[in-house]
């Protein structure tokens, strides 16, 4: 594997950083995942030593620092600790960008502070019961009434649904007339007409709590609204690809934990009085494995550069996130295989890896909505064959 290209500021924020998931957040997940929710004190610690939203301008306490490798670091040392099931990326990298691109400064100064301190807790809330991949199925609408708006549906399998203070919720602004016309509102967490139904249980990231929503003519105030209510389905696509992009750096650093796992056990392990890795099947298929797990690192390396530089695309995200949640299942699997009657039994946390890794290839877009996206690219008049490209 190739050294990867991070700065010394960058190696000092990830021993940091594993430092503080040792004695704040790992000594607890195993409370959580049985309470089904993360206690929402440890948003505010990490919020604290300025782990939780690293990216947002200074004057709202964060570090202000943009570049995505932070929370690369982030989410690789929350897979290498285990607990992926702080799904704190997702209040920091994937909900926060939609009110840092698109809030007012109004909206900055109200809301920022808190979400960087951890104080307030965000979700998103575009799924429904029946539009998940179609999302242009959504039910939910907005009306406008005065100088406020009127909100009303229903939202299912919502992270942090129930630890959430601060929901942006995607409604239909003009169902009659545009069914494109959609709006992203701020409800807050004691609007009246929004309430929470039970937690859902999950097969698996047991700790990250998900939830429905409910919203019954939440009266939302005009000063909620996220940029024009009209341009909803743009905000949504624009943040696709860093979303997409976390999905693809989350699966791999899990894909990579299932790896360290099975090789440290298979050297321990002995079968017909010699080491389980002794067995060039065990070798082949590891030896296949670490290859693919080099290469996908290598491209997800160069999907957070073009991040960084205002050049990663949809399509180059899709394809991270397609490839990675297949060789997370993959490697998970092959750890179980590998593990025998160990990985099927909860004390192993190969165990806990293959259960957490099916999640990949259905959030952020399932992975035959990548393939569509994917193939349209392919099928597209701007799809240049590779061997007339200029390199
Ligand atoms: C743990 C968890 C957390 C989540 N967190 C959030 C969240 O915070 N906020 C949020 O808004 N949503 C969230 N979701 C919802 C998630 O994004 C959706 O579940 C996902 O987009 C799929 O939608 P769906 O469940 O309606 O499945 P469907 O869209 O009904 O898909 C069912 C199957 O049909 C396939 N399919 C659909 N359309 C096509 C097509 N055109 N061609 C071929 N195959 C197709 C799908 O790929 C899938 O295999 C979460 C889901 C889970 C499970």
């Amino acid at each position: 594997m190739f050294k990867r290209n991070f700065t010394e500021e960058q190696q000092m924020f990830r021993d940091a950083y594993r430092k503080f998931l040792a004695q704040e957040i790992v000594p607890n997940m195993e409370t959580w995942r049985e309470k089904g929710i993360v206690d929402r004190e440890a948003f505010r610690k990490a919020g604290d030593q300025g782990f939780l939203m690293v990216w947002p301008d200074e004057e709202y306490g964060a570090i202000g620092d943009k570049d995505f490798r932070y929370e690369q670091i982030i989410i690789e040392e929350l897979a290498y600790a285990r607990c992926n099931d702080f799904y704190a990326p997702l209040h920091s990298r994937l909900v926060g960008p939609y009110l840092g691109n698109f809030g007012s400064k109004e909206q900055l100064d109200r809301f920022m502070p808190g979400c960087v301190s951890g104080e307030t807790i965000l979700a998103v809330a575009m799924t429904e019961p029946d539009a998940g991949s179609d999302l242009a199925g959504m039910r939910a609408t907005a009306k406008k009434v005065g100088d406020h708006w009127v909100l009303n549906g229903a939202k299912t399998y919502i992270s942090n649904g129930i630890n959430c203070d601060l929901v942006v919720v995607a409604a239909k602004t003009d169902p009659e007339n545009n069914p494109h016309s959609l709006g992203l509102f701020l409800v807050e967490r004691d609007m009246p007409g929004f309430e929470r139904g039970a937690r859902l249980h999950k097969m698996g990231m047991k700790a990250q709590d998900t939830a429905e929503l409910f919203f019954n003519d939440v009266k939302v105030p005009a000063a909620n609204v996220l940029g024009d209510p009209t341009k909803g389905f743009y905000y949504l696509m624009e943040g696709l690809a860093e979303e997409r992009l976390i999905a693809a750096c989350m699966a791999l650093s899990a894909a990579q934990m299932s790896f360290d796992l099975t090789l440290e056990f298979v050297q321990a392990r002995r079968v017909f009085g010699k080491s389980l890795a002794a067995f060039q099947n065990t070798q082949f298929k590891l030896a296949e494995l670490r290859t693919e797990l080099d290469i996908q690192q290598c491209f997800i390396d160069r999907c957070v550069e073009a991040a960084n530089s205002g050049e990663l695309t949809t399509v180059m995200a899709s394809k991270a996130k397609l490839a990675t949640a297949d060789l997370q299942m993959r490697a998970a699997d092959l750890g179980v295989q590998l593990h025998g009657g160990a990985g099927y039994m909860d004390e192993y946390p190969i165990s806990r890896q293959f259960t957490d890794a099916r999640i990949s290839s259905i959030y952020a877009g399932t992975s035959e909505i990548m393939k569509i996206i994917i193939s349209r690219d392919l099928l597209s008049a701007d799809y240049v064959p590779f061997n007339t490209r200029n390199f």
